[in-house]
């Protein structure tokens, strides 16, 4: 272990209270990655991750600066944790550097109910925050799939996106403002209204910043009125390019229904089994709001209704909305799908309307032609007046972890050159980490990733925080 790191782990346990820095192997061990699917494989082979030389678990913003101000001071790399449900490596400490674990600083400070507004430490466990608002009378809107494993902190560090972001927007519409601690202790507070004309907006520099610029600690969060009317329905239809347009015509003709998924036909029979013995192409769309507005989202559903049938839809009724509703959050572990001989992993992505048909034919084809692939297909989930997500997922077969890895490594590599070669984008909401980063200077161009540098040179000139994650 470098000698940084261990002057850094005397100096935090001399300064801060007793309990704030962890060194048990456990905690440890808990902490050497997120959910990354290619460090599952690899814990399975020769080199798994090794454990960070200590957790520390700050309670304050005041203790976060006595530890950004330590760890810069020292030249220790610092690693911000959330509650560890990322999906692309962008927690990977190795044994010289500090876990830094928001989870003690998990208050909801305040709900303003007359501006709707709260204001939440970042360690704050999503599903918590939700059901507190709810019990209020009011939601966030914002339910990613792993709503119970991820925290605030975490949703605004990777510019998350939830079930139904196509009514309520992507995180980065919900968070009015944030206080981040920068290395070296400085604290930046920005936003505090729905909007303002003062510059550019600094809130947005961290969104999206995976660790990397600074460490969030506090968030005001944007909320609705919580709901209680909704409808809703399952349409089969003819083709993936009807399921495109009904969604397009939608979106450009002013509606915003919260649930609007087109699932292309492997995905349909691998999740609506009862509904699909044959594969065909599937959308589900949901409305919602409250009954003051039940009229006019009543017009929604129908012309939902009249799209679907006029691009030759069958109505399957409520039912495959109803399952998907109540299994949404289901996932199987990685470890489970290992040991079954699966490598699978999804990778969601963005395009425009024009460019998404040859997305979607490219990406799958790309995928499936990776030796060892049983599976490439793919779901829309979130759509725009512009455009559209596609979220692929990819099943392969191996027992031996090298296999794994490469099945892994070539899966990804397809989707990601298909979806450059179609000018669209290489990440929709799960953000970059480690396993997008050698596609992303593609992406944003060399000027792009020279502003990002300039950005990570003045933010945290000496590079402790997240080294290796994102830039
Ligand atoms: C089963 C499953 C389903 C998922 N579904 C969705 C989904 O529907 N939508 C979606 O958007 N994502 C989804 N994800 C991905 C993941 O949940 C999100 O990326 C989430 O935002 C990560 O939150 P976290 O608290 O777990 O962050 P972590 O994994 O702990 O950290 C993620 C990144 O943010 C940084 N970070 C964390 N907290 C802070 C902070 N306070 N300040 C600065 N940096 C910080 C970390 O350094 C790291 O780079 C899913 C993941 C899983 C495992």
């Amino acid at each position: 272990m470098a000698n940084a790191v261990l002057k850094t782990i005397a100096a935090l346990e001399a300064e801060l209270p007793a309990g704030r820095v962890v060194r048990d192997a456990e905690s440890l061990a808990a902490r050497r990655h997120d959910y990354w699917g290619l460090q599952a494989v690899l814990d399975r082979g020769p080199t798994p991750a090794l454990p960070p030389a200590a957790v520390v678990r700050p309670r304050s913003t005041d203790e976060v600066v006595c530890i950004l101000r330590q760890a810069d001071h020292d030249g220790t790399a610092l690693v911000p944790w959330g509650l560890g449900s990322g999906v692309c490596g962008g927690v990977l400490p190795g044994r010289d550097a500090l876990v830094l674990d928001l989870g003690e600083m998990n208050a909801i400070v305040s709900v303003d109910d007359e501006s709707l507004i709260a204001r939440v430490e970042p360690g704050v466990r999503g599903s918590d925050l939700e059901a507190d608002l709810q019990g209020r009378g009011l939601t966030l809107g914002h339910f990613p799939q792993s709503i119970a494993v991820s925290s605030v902190g975490g949703w605004v560090a990777t510019r998350a996106s939830g079930q139904l972001s196509t009514r309520y927007g992507n995180i980065e519409n919900m968070v009015i403002g944030l206080e981040v601690v920068l290395a070296g202790g400085r604290v930046l507070r920005c936003g505090t209204t729905p909007r303002s004309a003062t510059g550019p907006d600094l809130k947005q520099i961290f969104l999206g910043s995976e660790g990397t610029l600074g460490v969030i600690t506090g968030i005001e969060l944007a909320l609705w009125p919580r709901p209680d009317w909704n409808k809703g329905f399952a349409m089969r239809l003819p083709s993936w390019e009807a399921g495109l347009e009904v969604t397009r015509e939608l979106l450009q003709g002013g509606y915003r229904p919260a649930v609007l998924r087109l699932y292309d036909p492997i995905e349909a029979q691998r999740n609506f089994a009862p509904w699909f013995p044959e594969p065909a192409h599937l959308l589900l769309v949901l409305s919602e709001g409250r009954e003051n507005m039940r009229q006019s989202l009543e017009l929604e559903i129908e012309a939902a209704l009249a799209a679907c049938l006029a691009h030759g839809g069958t109505n399957l009724g409520r039912e495959p909305l109803d399952h998907w509703m109540g299994r949404r959050n289901h996932v199987p572990s990685w470890d489970d799908l290992l040991a079954a001989g699966l490598v699978v992993d999804t990778i969601e992505v963005s395009a425009t309307w024009r460019n998404v048909r040859a997305l979607h034919e490219r990406a799958t084809a790309a995928m499936g032609e990776v030796p060892g692939m049983l599976q490439a297909s793919g779901h829309t989930s979130h759509a725009y007046s512009s455009g559209v997500n596609i979220y692929f997922t990819f099943v392969g077969q191996a027992t031996d972890p090298v296999e794994q890895e490469r099945i892994y490594r070539a899966a990804w590599a397809a989707t990601m050159e298909a979806t450059l070669a179609c000018g669209a984008s290489i990440a929709h909401h799960h953000g970059i980490g480690r396993v997008r980063r050698e596609w992303l200077p593609r992406e944003l161009g060399a000027t792009g990733i020279e502003t990002l540098r300039a950005l990570k040179a003045t933010l945290d000139p000496r590079g402790i925080l997240n080294p290796g994650c994102l830039v």
